[in-house]
C-alpha cells in the first residue's frame, strides 16, 4: 500500500532553503548509479540541506542527529544511504530477522517511509516492509516470514509480532527512530527503550525530531553514538509563503463560521485541524450536513476508513479533511490551499507544523485560524514563536442562504408520526 507521493518534487523554497551555486549536486554525495538514476526518474534536481549534509556521514556509517521534520526531505536523507549500504553489503534475506529497523510514531508516516523505500530502490535488491496496528496482523506476518531487509514499523505492532517471534531483530545494522518527539509525546517512551533493549549494540544508529526536548537529549545520548547533528528549519521559509490570520470567535459559533469560509470556492481543499478526536467527528459531520464534503482523520478511526480519507482526499473528491495533530503529522498531500486551525494547537511548533501543511511544492497557502476566548495564551504563544502578529480577519463571505442545519437532526419520524397518530385520532372523531 502506498499512501504517499514521493515522486512529487518540492520546490527548493518550499522548506528548503534555495539551493546556492555552491550547494552540492546528488552526484557529489558519494551515491550509486542505481540511485542517482532513481532521483532523476523522481524529478529531484539536486538535494536538500539535509540530505547533502547527512549522506555522505551515514555513508561512511556515522550516527546521526537529525533536529529536522517532514518536508525537509529527510526521508530521502537516510532512505537514500540505507538503501546503498544494504546493497554493498550485499546478505542474503533472512526471514524475520530485518537488517533496517525504522521506528515511527503513526500509520501514516510508516506507510510514506515504506512507499518511499520502494520508490528509491525500485531497481535494486533491496525489500522493504510495513508493520502497523490497526489491520489484520496475517499478511504483515507473511511478508515477514518471506524475508525483509527494511522494516518500518509503528512501536505497538512491532512489539506485538516480537513477542509472537515473527520478529527478530538480532541482525539489524542500522536503527532510525523517527519523530522521537511525537514518539514520546504519544506515550510510546516505554515501547521504544523495550524495542532498544532488543537491539544489538554494533549498530548505526540516527534519530530524527522536530524539537529537542530535555528527555530527548537524554534519548539521544542513550542511543547515538559521537552523532554528526544536523539542523534544519524549514518553517522559516515555508511560514513566509503563508498568508496567516487569526479569526477572533466565541466557542459555540465556530461551526457557522467554518461553514460560512467554506462557502468561499477558492477553497480548494482545505485541513482543519482540531483537538480532539471527537471534536473532529463532530465538526466533519456538522460540514458534511450542511452539504460540503468532509471527512475525519484521527486516531480511533479505522486504519481503513483512515485510507480510504486521505485517498479521497488527494484525489479531490473531498474537499475538507478534518484532523487531529497526531493523525495529520507528516502528511504528504499536494495541493492544500488553505489550512483552518477550528482549534488553536497548545503548543506553538504545533500551529508552524500544521500551516506547513499548505503552501507545499513552492506554492502560497492561507492559513486561518479561530481565536476564542480561552485561547488567547495560546495565540500570544504562536506569534512570539513566528515573531510576527497575525493579520485580524477581515470581512468573511456573506451568510449562506441556508444557515447549516443544527448539529441534532430534529425527531422528524417521531414528529411525523405524532401529525399521522392526530390525523387518525381526528378522523376517528
Ligand atoms: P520528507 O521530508 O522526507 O517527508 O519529504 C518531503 C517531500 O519532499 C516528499 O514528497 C519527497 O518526495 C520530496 N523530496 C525529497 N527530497 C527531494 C529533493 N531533493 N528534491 C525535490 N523533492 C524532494
Amino acid at each position: 500500500m502506498s499512501t504517499e507521493s514521493p515522486g512529487a518534487p518540492v520546490h527548493p523554497d518550499a522548506g528548503f532553503d534555495a539551493a546556492s551555486p555552491t550547494s552540492p549536486a546528488f552526484a557529489d554525495l558519494d551515491l550509486s548509479p542505481a540511485l542517482l538514476d532513481a532521483l532523476e526518474r523522481r524529478g529531484y534536481e539536486s538535494p536538500t540541506p539535509i540530505q547533502a549534509q547527512a549522506i555522505p556521514h551515514l555513508l561512511r556509517g556515522r550516527d546521526l542527529l537529525g533536529v529536522a521534520q517532514t518536508g525537509t526531505g529527510k526521508t530521502a536523507a537516510f532512505a537514500l544511504p540505507i538503501i546503498q549500504g544494504l546493497v554493498e553489503r550485499h546478505k542474503r534475506l533472512q526471514s524475520r530477522r530485518p537488517r533496517v529497523l525504522v521506528l515511527t510514531p503513526t500509520r501514516e508516516l510508516a506507510s510514506q517511509i515504506s512507499a518511499s523505500f520502494d520508490a528509491y530502490s525500485k531497481r535494486l535488491p533491496v525489500c522493504s516492509t510495513v508493520v502497523f496496528g490497526g489491520v489484520g496482523k496475517m499478511p504483515q506476518i507473511r511478508a515477514m516470514r518471506r524475508g525483509v531487509d527494511v522494516l518500518v514499523a509503528t512501536p505497538g505492532r512491532l512489539l506485538d509480532l516480537m513477542q509472537q517471534r515473527e520478529v527478530d531483530l538480532s541482525r539489524i545494522e542500522v536503527f532510525v527512530l523517527d519523530e522521537a518527539d511525537r514518539m514520546l509525546d504519544m506515550g510510546f517512551v516505554r515501547d521504544v527503550r523495550r524495542v532498544l533493549e532488543q537491539l544489538p549494540d554494533e549498530r548505526q544508529s540516527l534519530l530524527f525530531s522536530a524539537t529537542m526536548p530535555e528527555d530527548i537529549v537524554q534519548l539521544s545520548k542513550t542511543l547515538l553514538r559521537d552523532p554528526l547533528r544536523v539542523e534544519v528549519t524549514p518553517p522559516s521559509t515555508t511560514v513566509e509563503l503563508i498568508e496567516q490570520r487569526v479569526c477572533f470567535v466565541e466557542k459555540p459559533d465556530k461551526r457557522p463560521l467554518l461553514a460560512r469560509i467554506l462557502q468561499d470556492n477558492t477553497i480548494e481543499r482545505a485541513l482543519v485541524f482540531t483537538r480532539t478526536k471527537h471534536g473532529a467527528d463532530k465538526v466533519a459531520r456538522y460540514l458534511h450536513r450542511g452539504g460540503i464534503r468532509a471527512a475525519a482523520l484521527h486516531g480511533n478511526k479505522t486504519q481503513g476508513a483512515r485510507e480510504r480519507a486521505l485517498d479521497m482526499f488527494r484525489a479531490g473528491r473531498l474537499r475538507v479533511l478534518v484532523a487531529t495533530d497526531i493523525a495529520a503529522r507528516g502528511l504528504d498531500v499536494p495541493g492544500i490551499t488553505h489550512v483552518i486551525n477550528y482549534d488553536l494547537p497548545n503548543m506553538p511548533e504545533s500551529y508552524v507544523h500544521r500551516i506547513g501543511r499548505t503552501a507545499r511544492a513552492g506554492k502560497d497557502g492561507i492559513a486561518i485560524s479561530f481565536c476564542d476566548s480561552s485561547e488567547r495564551t495560546y495565540l500570544k504563544a504562536i506569534q512570539r514563536e513566528i515573531r510576527r502578529t497575525l493579520e485580524v480577519m477581515g470581512e468573511l463571505p456573506p451568510e449562506p442562504k441556508r444557515a447549516a442545519p443544527p448539529l441534532k437532526r430534529p425527531a422528524a419520524t417521531s414528529s411525523r408520526r405524532r401529525v399521522r397518530r392526530r390525523r387518525t385520532r381526528r378522523r376517528a372523531y
